[in-house]
């Protein structure tokens, strides 16, 4: 009898061996996926400006050199490959961190209308080239929230030059500010680009996502930019929304926290001065 017994717990501590193995594997599995397809993804992202590249120098090398204009100008594109390459290795390398929760947030209290500013003046060339025109209430006061200044520059970056790259030529974009009563802010950006399908919406924050019919291809970018403003905002504690009318236009809106006391705030930055 005892023998019956003793099989039959041995039964079942196989049995929960094998379940326990067959879901270890299936998390291993869906892990390898997922690496295999970042991995694809990368080497994608990354040979179209290799290709350009490695054209310009094949061409210099061909003979272009000996021209002293023509070899300017493909130097020139040559370089601007390597910007390209550089920019989408900074993106991957956020991107990494990001999801391995690797990535600090030094949260400080500090003045978001100063940051929007500087954003602003930093696009501002970017956006003359497609004459699209920044708009944004000179009139607003100081707004001081609690966050990590430069991640959320980067989001406030990553928003607008998207409302740039995919807003029509002589558009604009409109960046407002709402107090909401929970002590948070919501900050919109609002353009009135070519819009996004509402197929795509559920699947835009997805890294390496793109609406390719959008001409996004060309407009250059990672497909990253978008999950990168997820991750930091979703760090945060806080929300992202966004609503868009295919062909009419978009808007991105996040929420931050404001600093407990905006006067004790204020104070500490003068005495910095
Ligand atoms: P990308 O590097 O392609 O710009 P993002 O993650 O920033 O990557 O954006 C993902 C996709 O979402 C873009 O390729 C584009 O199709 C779409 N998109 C993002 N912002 C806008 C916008 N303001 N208007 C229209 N489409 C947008």
């Amino acid at each position: 009898e005892r023998v019956t017994t003793d099989m039959a717990t041995l039964t079942k501590e196989v049995e929960k061996f094998a379940r326990d193995k067959k879901i270890e594997i299936e998390g291993l599995r869906v892990r390898e996926n997922y690496r295999k397809e970042f991995m694809g993804n990368v080497s994608h992202e990354l040979k179209t400006p290799l290709f350009t590249v490695q054209g310009y120098i094949l061409t210099l090398l061909d003979g272009a050199l000996k021209d002293k204009k023509v070899r300017k100008k493909y130097l020139k594109r040559a370089s601007k490959g390597v910007d390209r390459l550089l920019y989408i290795v900074n993106d991957l390398d956020m991107i990494t961190k990001l999801e391995a929760g690797d990535l600090h947030l030094y949260k400080e209290d500090f003045d978001i209308i100063e940051v929007i500013k500087n954003v602003f003046e930093l696009l501002e060339m970017k956006a003359e080239k497609k004459e699209i025109s920044l708009n944004f209430d000179k009139n607003y006061s100081s707004i001081f929230v609690n966050a990590d200044k430069e991640r959320i520059q980067q989001v406030l970056t990553n928003l607008i030059v998207n409302s740039i790259k995919y807003g029509k030529k002589s558009g604009t974009t409109e960046l407002s500010i709402e107090d909401l009563d929970s002590g948070k802010v919501l900050i919109r950006i609002t353009d009135n680009g070519e819009g996004i399908d509402e197929e795509h919406i559920p699947r835009l924050f997805e890294r390496f996502y793109r609406v390719d019919k959008s001409g996004s291809r060309q407009e250059g970018g990672s497909g990253l930019g978008l999950s990168i403003v997820k991750h930091i905002i979703e760090a945060h504690d806080e929300k992202i929304y966004v609503e868009s009318d295919f062909g009419v236009g978009s808007e991105f809106s996040f929420t931050i926290k404001k600093a407990k006391d905006t006067r004790e705030a204020e104070t500490s930055i003068e005495d910095q001065v």
